[in-house]
């Protein structure tokens, strides 16, 4: 770990961190039982630092949002001059302002074909929120009542609000907060490591199976992440999109493709639909498009959904939905993608890092090592909390899920440095081995 000169004394340190403890519940931590907390303080490219000057390797992109990397100061300069213009006001209705609807129309010269209208959000909870009220009202406009269920996966994540973490699959997620949202019907976990060479064929039929027996006059859509994320990340089994996709078809099924983590270049392409074949009915989308710098997520809408949907009033919408200063720094982000070829970036990067981490594979305590573009999985048949903290005190943030590790820096990631994850990572993870056998 190097030390940053803007450091602060250990004591104003722990005088924040105590105060911390006093004041805040952070997200997914015990109540009545807070961590000590790791304060950040700055970040640039790929490095954070922490209150007392210690630096860290984010090979996380805190929680896979900064493709462009932390601390741009184009990226402030242009939030900066929004604010100063027109910090607020609200989309509902006919209010409208320029960088939205700069992005919006940047947006569908991005997207996969058929994708014809964006509706902003502030995140990716509120965009699956979102997606699937439009699926619903989509059938229910049509005049085609009854078609109000959506099939959701094991292991799927798709937000943590009412209706996004009703078609989340993680049990352990879900534990406390009964009833969610009713008419959602899980399928098995898409991993081909479950099922060997026949993993598409089982799924496929497993779609068709159900589909059966539910009534596809009951279904409104598919939710799915191209790439399970949170779930381990586990790319799809081969040929699994299009057969998905064909099947829904048949059945008038919607397909709601959550690329939140995907989108803007995580798997090497501006969408992992275009990667896997697949031409979503809509897709969900936030984290990337703005590199996190300012929350703001958006849903692209395809024709079919349209089409059902032509002449409904959407009675939908969040505050901030639409923001010009989200708005304005997406537009600059997506910028920075395209000149800076992160998407290429992603591609090489990625197989630098899988081809480093690959050797793993063979330990006893590793299950699978996994991955597409800079979308990295190292399953143990353990718990991975110990090397997401051993990994810590060496400089290097990665995340446990589980016994999964997951690693997914930011795009802009050099040779040199996923050198440096892939070595820590592997150091610590043989570590597990060589202290169960001594
Ligand atoms: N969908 C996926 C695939 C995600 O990974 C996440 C967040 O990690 C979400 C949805 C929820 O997004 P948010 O936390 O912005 O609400």
């Amino acid at each position: 770990m190097t030390t940053d000169t803007a450091t602060q004394s250990s004591e104003r340190v722990e005088a924040l961190q105590s105060a911390d403890t006093r004041t805040l519940i952070h997200p997914h931590t015990v109540i009545g039982s807070p961590d000590r907390p790791l304060v950040l303080a700055r970040g640039e490219g790929v490095t954070v630092w922490d209150a007392e000057g210690r630096s860290y390797l984010d090979g996380t992109c805190g929680l896979w949002q900064c493709a462009v990397g932390h601390g741009r100061p184009e990226l402030a300069q242009v939030a900066a001059d929004q604010i100063r213009e027109l910090e607020f006001y609200s989309s509902f209705g006919d209010y409208s302002n320029e960088p939205a609807i700069r992005l919006g129309e940047r947006l569908l010269e991005l997207a996969p074909s058929g994708i014809e209208r964006v509706f902003f959000t502030n995140g990716g909870s509120e965009g699956t929120e979102t997606a699937i009220k439009l699926a619903r009202l989509a059938f229910h406009h049509a005049g085609v009542t009854g078609r109000t269920i959506i099939l959701s996966r094991q292991g799927a994540y798709h937000g943590m609000g009412g209706g996004s973490l009703g078609v989340t699959g993680i049990d352990r997620l879900r534990d406390g907060y009964d009833p969610l949202l009713p008419g959602v019907e899980f399928l098995s976990r898409p991993h081909a490591l479950e099922y060997g060479a026949d993993a598409t064929d089982v799924l496929v039929a497993e779609l068709e199976r159900r589909i059966k027996e539910i009534g596809a006059e009951r279904i409104a859509a598919f939710i799915g992440e191209p790439v399970l994320g949170v779930g381990g990340m586990v790319p799809p089994p081969e040929g699994y999109w299009p057969r998905v996709q064909e099947t829904l078809r048949r059945h008038g099924i919607l397909l709601i493709v959550d690329e939140i983590v995907t989108a803007f270049g995580r798997t090497g392409h501006w969408f992992a639909s275009e990667r896997y074949g697949i031409e979503p009915d809509m897709i969900v989308t936030a984290k990337g498009l703005t590199s996190g710098y300012i929350p703001m997520g958006a849903v692209l809408i395809g024709r079919r959904p349209l089409e059902l949907l032509d002449g409904a009033l959407f009675a939908h919408g969040f505050t901030y939905n639409g923001h010009p200063v989200g708005a304005a720094v997406a537009r600059a982000n997506l910028e920075i993608i395209e000149r800076e070829r992160l998407l290429d970036g992603a591609r090489h990067m990625g197989e630098r890092l899988l081809e480093a981490l690959a050797p793993l594979g063979s330990l006893a305590h590793v299950r699978e090592v996994r991955g597409v573009g800079l979308m990295i999985g190292i399953e143990l048949t353990e718990d991975a909390g110990s090397v997401q903290a051993a990994a810590r005190e060496d400089g290097v943030i990665v995340r446990a899920a589980g016994s999964t590790i997951l690693l997914s820096p930011p795009l802009v990631i050099s040779e040199a440095q996923v050198d440096q994850l892939a070595s820590v990572v592997a150091k610590h993870v043989s570590d597990i081995g060589e202290r169960a056998t001594s």
